[in-house]
């Protein structure tokens, strides 16, 4: 009962209060989920063709950008026009923000300073259009799988900035759309009971969170033999960082055979993708426009490269064609579902969630996390490479099971990978730091990949 008063009358009245207009992106969006693709793209071509406009008259860093390429949104006649634009760097933003804002922007511009996966901070700004279609964006998907607004839905998050600034608010806002934050950025041991507590008091429908979070609390909860099979939650929702499959086996066997469908996206590049009830990725296609730009070739559409967007709906602060530094490529032509937005092959990895060796490959994360996961006797644990041969292991194990020869074994694994030049110094602790925007990094890298 209550969750119907919520979707139909506290959700609508607590977005019109914030001036968003998220009611009618959501239906836009659903409308064209299934439109053939000559229409979809007539569409996209027609937001993209306005957005273009708004830029070039409104926002001077484009009016230059436009005017030096020879490039005139007005005279545009298919998408591929605007590839003549350059791609648009974090670089760029942190140099030009100010020249890069909407000064009459309706509703106003919002600040957004996110951490950044490389650890450096990205300011933006975003707008209430924006701002509308993303939140559209994910209520959609969050209805392909079932859980609707007005549903409970916890969220478990690690960002120890969100959890604290807009405490109060957010409490409120959340106690009248049936949505609850539990802040994980202490997760430990000690702070599990707490957590299963709260989530068995709440009993949410779905739970959402970064995967990291999620299937460390799992690993936890089992280890300290609390179920988390009872506890009523149908559906986990993945964000933010890239899933990885012994995550989701994780995730889903602790919450009994849960489905864990995955989204892709990041603050500043807004929502982009989410998988289907068939475990397909699609790609929000009114909101935006994807490239791939391959690594040797810079075409824009390679069967693999980085992740180039433009946020159609962004015009607060628009990002045309924006680096984001991550790696897909394009999925299938068509999908089991019947919708007929495009598809994206799963995000490989954040550039950040390579090694660059010392000899200059770059070695993915994943080979190096499993050469510690295997050993018998891994609580938690962190590798850093603070040189391009100096790797640093921080552990935290079970005394009695870590095998004697435990830390030679990752010293020579992560040696066989990276090059016998590299230097693997071990560390044991009580427990593992986490970065400061809460996020659990098995893999950081202070080598930059220039
Ligand atoms: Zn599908």
């Amino acid at each position: 009962m209550y969750n119907k008063i919520v979707k139909h009358i506290l959700f609508p009245l607590h977005e019109k209060i914030l001036g968003r207009n998220t009611y009618a992106c959501l239906n836009e969006l659903k409308g064209s989920e299934r439109l053939p693709k000559e229409r979809l793209d007539a569409l996209r071509f027609e937001k993209l063709k306005a957005l273009l406009v708004h830029a070039k008259k409104n926002i001077p860093f484009y009016t230059q950008r436009f005017s030096d390429a020879g490039f005139d949104p007005e005279k545009m006649g298919a998408v591929d026009d605007f590839r003549i634009l350059p791609l648009l760097s974090k670089e760029e933003i942190r140099t030009n923000l100010d020249l890069m804002k909407w000064a009459d922007c309706p509703g106003g511009l919002h600040r957004y300073n996110t951490g950044g996966s490389s650890g450096k901070p990205l300011v933006f700004y975003f707008d209430r259009r924006r701002q509308a279609y993303d939140a559209a964006a994910r209520t959609l998907t969050h209805q392909w799988w079932g859980a609707d607004i007005g549903d409970r839905e916890l969220y478990l998050w690690g960002s120890p900035l969100e959890a604290g600034k807009q405490d109060r608010l957010k409490e409120i806002r959340d106690r009248l759309t049936n949505e609850k934050l539990i802040s994980a950025f202490e997760l430990s041991g000690a702070s599990v009971p707490e957590i299963v507590n709260r989530i068995k008091k709440f009993r949410p429908k779905s739970l959402f969170g970064y995967p990291s979070t999620v299937s460390l609390l799992c690993e936890l909860s089992a280890r300290m033999g609390y179920r988390l099979d009872n506890l009523g939650v149908e559906v986990v929702f993945s964000t933010a960082e890239v899933l990885y499959d012994y995550q989701r086996d994780t995730i889903s066997k602790a919450f009994g055979n849960v489905p864990v469908p995955d989204c892709y996206g990041s603050r500043e590049g807004g929502f982009v993708s989410h998988q289907c009830e068939k475990g397909v990725y699609h790609i929000l296609d009114p909101n935006y426009i994807v490239e791939y730009i391959g690594e040797d070739s810079g075409e824009s559409n390679s069967i693999e490269g980085e992740v180039v967007l433009t946020h159609l709906d962004a015009w607060g602060m628009p990002f045309i064609r924006y680096r984001t530094g991550d790696v897909a490529g394009p999925g299938t032509e068509t999908c089991a579902c019947g919708r007929t937005w495009s598809t994206i092959k799963k995000v490989k990895g954040r550039a950040t969630d390579f090694i660059v060796t010392p000899d200059g490959r770059y070695q993915h994360a994943l080979s190096l996390i499993y050469v510690v996961r295997d050993i018998e006797g891994v609580d938690e644990f962190k590798i850093i490479q603070h040189q391009p041969d100096e790797v640093e292991v921080l552990l935290k194990i079970h005394d009695a099971l870590f095998p004697e020869t435990g830390e030679t074994t990752i010293a020579e694994g992560i040696k066989k990978r990276m090059g016998q030049s590299v230097n693997v110094r071990v560390n044991r602790l009580d427990s593992i730091p986490r970065d400061a925007s809460g996020k659990y990094r098995y893999v950081v890298s202070h080598v930059k990949p220039e």
